[in-house]
């Protein structure tokens, strides 16, 4: 009894806290599939891309890192796909998608709402202009109620993919070649979202790079010309801060880790259990 009190209390203060300053952001609790979360890959390769001058415009942007996948429609799906030890974003030609500075969210894990949040959050207001990133394709341009709503994903030939969510609407169409800068949607706050805003991730080969590495919105310029991707920094980076969850029923601990961002092979060892250990609905595990 007490302990159902004492959860009670917890989360009625969760809640108050919660529900104090409602910023433009991603709304929560949400079901949103995280899609590819950092995927484990044991195999390198080494790119480099040429750095005399900036990347032309093709057809098939960065098609060989892709092995020829253009899933036309689809999020972030690259189950087969190995991500490179190493490689060098080539960062020039970029746009600031938007001129506004005002982060609302960052990138990385949220206790708050047991999950990782793989883009960043700034402040728009609706029917702001919301530009390409890089030259490159249009490989999604869809809709989706629950989650960001009116997206366009864009692949990039520095590799990256960008995508661009809870627009107000598209302006774009699927395989439609686009230059940087050139206006892909409108502010909005369609989808999961809890007032105007634009969310933004940049993504390699589905797994999620903070976009504050490669943009500064602050300063409204890129980081660098270039920007080194090391596959061991960026699964550290959202691993970074030690974070708990709590077991709910029917729980597995590959849900936990799937939810988390984490791998079942972390939680086991940061909780000193096994894979067969049994969890109990309510019990703390520490995931990162
Ligand atoms: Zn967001």
């Amino acid at each position: 009894m007490l302990h159902k009190i004492q959860f009670l209390a917890f989360t009625t203060a969760l809640w108050i806290i919660g529900s104090g300053s409602v910023r433009a952001q991603d709304a929560l609790p949400s079901e949103m599939q995280p899609d590819t979360p950092m995927a484990e890959v044991d195999r390198f390769d080494f790119l480099v891309y040429n750095l005399d001058g900036p990347l032309p415009l093709t057809d098939n942007p960065a098609n060989e890192l892709y092995h020829g996948i253009w899933n036309q429609g689809a999020t972030f799906s690259y189950p087969n796909l190995q991500l490179p030890d190493t490689l060098a974003i080539d960062l020039r030609g970029y746009c600031m998608p938007t001129p506004s500075s005002r982060i609302n969210d960052v990138f990385g894990f949220r206790p708050r709402r047991r999950r990782v949040h793989y883009g960043l959050d700034i402040k728009v207001e609706k029917g702001d202009t919301i530009r390409a990133a890089f030259d490159g394709k249009v490989r999604t341009r869809t809709f989706n109620k629950r989650g960001y709503g009116n997206y366009v994903i864009i692949r990039h030939e520095n590799g990256l993919e960008t995508l661009y969510g809870h627009l107000s609407e598209s302006l774009v169409r699927e395989n439609q070649l686009v230059h940087a800068g050139d206006p892909i949607g409108l502010g909005g706050s369609t989808g999961r979202s809890t007032g105007n805003h634009l969310h933004f991730e940049t993504r390699l080969l589905g797994t999620a790079l903070n976009p504050a590495l490669m943009f500064d919105f602050q300063n409204g310029q890129s980081t660098g010309k270039q920007y080194i991707f090391s596959r061991k920094t960026a699964t550290k980076e959202v691993q970074s801060s030690a974070a708990y969850v709590k077991v709910r029923q029917g729980d597995t601990l590959s849900a936990i880790a799937k939810r988390s961002g984490s791998s079942v092979k972390t939680i086991c060892k940061l909780n000193g259990i096994t894979q067969k250990s049994i969890i109990r609905p309510g019990q703390r595990l520490r995931v990162r």
